[in-house]
């Protein structure tokens, strides 16, 4: 085995050293920082493009192990052949396409949930798993985990079709009643494993995702689930750098692929233009580029939650004055980037990131000094785009080149039309479209987002809106897992008050089951 990679925290409060399988359990360091490697490994050219030849999951077992992960290669290789396996519906796991002759796609969608989310949570499921097994083994633990999420659509079900019939896992998922498509609730009451809940939480994202905070910070609940069932709390959420190491693989990959494709002269740069809302994917990039990969610029796409891409203009992270603003793109809705804080502190440093944070809590502001708003200028570009527009570009692009993009992309697409220069740009795609079907059906009708669809649309689906698109766009194919959700059992129906208490008794009803 290489030799282990340590881990510190973005506010330099965890000075025990973790290792990988350590951060991967834990989440989220003492004092609220993110875990961070010590030290990046360097990739020269020949190792990237090497990449090429590889199938996808010796690609992931080949980036895992130049990260010095706590588990052996073997077992590396046998788990990375489990998460990028049968279950993807191309066996390239997240191929780059050609659009059109100037704009490559990196299709990061081929999961079983449909989504990008899938890239992290069909692997990191399986590192979690084996982190506790070698916690038990060296008799540091006893305790199984029971994951908690509260999801607004895309996560919740990426997360369970991770962890179902995970050895040491459990999880109980929330979503909002009131706030996610009759598509994405069918995705997760639809779910099999024996591990796994699924409740409705009366109200929207926010009631739903504060009364699941409330429960996670209550101590009596948490020793309640270690005294009774032997079980510890964890969140998996997009901060565990569990998720985020196998979103620099798809980066190393997608470059070795253009060369490989003759898209791109080696060691040419490219630009990347990513779709972001908690800043993860996008961070991804930002360390291939660090680890060698030849990336130019990162192109921040927001839509109109555009908070990021004000900061990257500006330098000023401001969310006094700013009001939720529901889009077509629900998975970038979002007012604090929690990922942000890891470029931060690889820019500035522990205490810089201490102050901001301290600032932003207190004053819902901070901007950055000087140099670390220049060191950020020479590699983020942003710009955002409104919700009509991202419609608009959805019919454009397919009318253009018949490639059908989801409301993500959409923004992504048309933020790289803008920003792009003389580099090639690979622009990121998160969902297939038929995730996002009923917006995407808007858009081939050249509605606006305000607009409702037209009456026959009423009391359909939205699987059978999925129909309506393929007449609009013959040759659109529906992934199979999204085609049968209508024929599939709901195994669960139950919707539950918002608070802390009945969050916390659905898990005790689920527990006792
Ligand atoms: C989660 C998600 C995003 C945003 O990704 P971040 O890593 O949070 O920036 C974009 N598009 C889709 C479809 C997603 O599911």
């Amino acid at each position: 085995m290489k030799s282990t990679v340590r881990y510190q925290d973005t506010r330099g409060l965890d000075l025990t050293g973790p290792r990988f399988s350590d951060v991967v359990v834990k989440g989220i360091a003492p004092g609220g920082g993110l875990f961070v490697p010590e030290t990046l490994p360097e990739l020269n050219l020949n190792e990237i493009l090497a990449l090429a030849d590889a199938p996808y999951w010796r690609r992931a077992a080949a980036i895992f192990s130049r990260f010095g992960v706590d588990v052996g290669s073997e077992r590396v290789d046998a788990l990375m052949r489990r998460a990028y396996g049968a279950q993807w519906d191309n066996e390239r796991i997240a191929p780059v396409i050609e659009a059109r002759p100037d704009m490559h796609v990196l299709e990061l969608w081929h999961g079983p949930t449909s989504a990008f989310k899938d890239m992290a949570l069909q692997c990191m499921p399986l590192f979690f798993s084996e982190s506790v097994e070698m916690l038990h083994a060296r008799r540091l633990a006893e305790d199984d985990y029971l994951i908690l999420v509260a999801t607004s659509g895309d996560t919740g079900k990426a997360a369970l079709e991770g962890f179902a019939d995970r050895a040491h896992t459990n999880i109980v998922v929330f979503y909002p009643a009131d706030g996610v498509s009759d598509l994405q609730r069918k995705q997760m009451v639809t779910q099999r494993g024996d591990n796994v809940g699924v409740f409705g939480v009366r109200g929207n994202f926010d009631d739903c995702q504060n009364a699941v905070k409330a429960a996670f910070s209550d101590e009596s609940f948490a020793d309640e689930l270690h005294e009774r069932w032997s079980l510890r709390l964890s969140s998996a959420n997009s901060i565990n750098w569990g998720r985020l190491l196998p979103q620099i693989v798809y980066y190393v990959s997608a470059y070795a692929d253009m060369v490989a494709g003759g898209g791109v002269k080696a060691g040419d740069s490219i630009d990347v233009c990513v779709p972001t809302g908690n800043f993860g994917n996008i961070l991804g990039a930002y360390y291939a580029r660090r680890m060698g990969v030849p990336i130019g610029r990162l192109l921040c796409a927001s839509n109109e939650n555009n908070v990021l891409s004000d900061f990257i203009a500006t330098g000023v992270y401001d969310i006094s004055g700013r009001d939720f603003v529901t889009t077509p793109s629900p998975s970038m809705d979002i007012l604090i980037s929690s990922n942000l804080e890891r470029l931060l502190f690889h820019l500035a440093g522990p205490e810089a990131v201490r102050e901001w944070m301290l600032q932003l809590a207190e004053e819902k502001r901070f901007q950055v000094d000087r140099e670390t708003f220049a060191q950020m200028r020479e590699v983020f570009v942003g710009d955002f785009v409104d919700n009509d527009t991202s419609l608009a570009t959805i019919r454009r692009v397919f009318e253009d080149t018949g490639y059908l993009l989801d409301p993500h992309t959409a923004v992504a697409w048309e933020v790289a039309e803008r920003l792009r220069d003389d580099s090639p740009v690979l622009v990121v795609s998160t969902a297939h479209w038929a995730k996002f079907g009923t917006d995407v059906l808007s858009a081939l009708l050249a509605l606006g987002y305000a607009e409702a669809l037209p009456a026959d649309c009423d009391g359909l689906s939205g699987v059978e809106l999925l129909g309506r698109v393929q007449e609009l766009a013959p040759g659109a194919c529906v992934p199979h897992a999204l085609a049968e959700l209508d024929t599939l059992d709901e195994r669960f129906g139950v919707v539950v008050d918002a608070g802390r208490e009945s969050i916390e008794g659905a898990v005790r009803d689920w527990l006792a089951r």
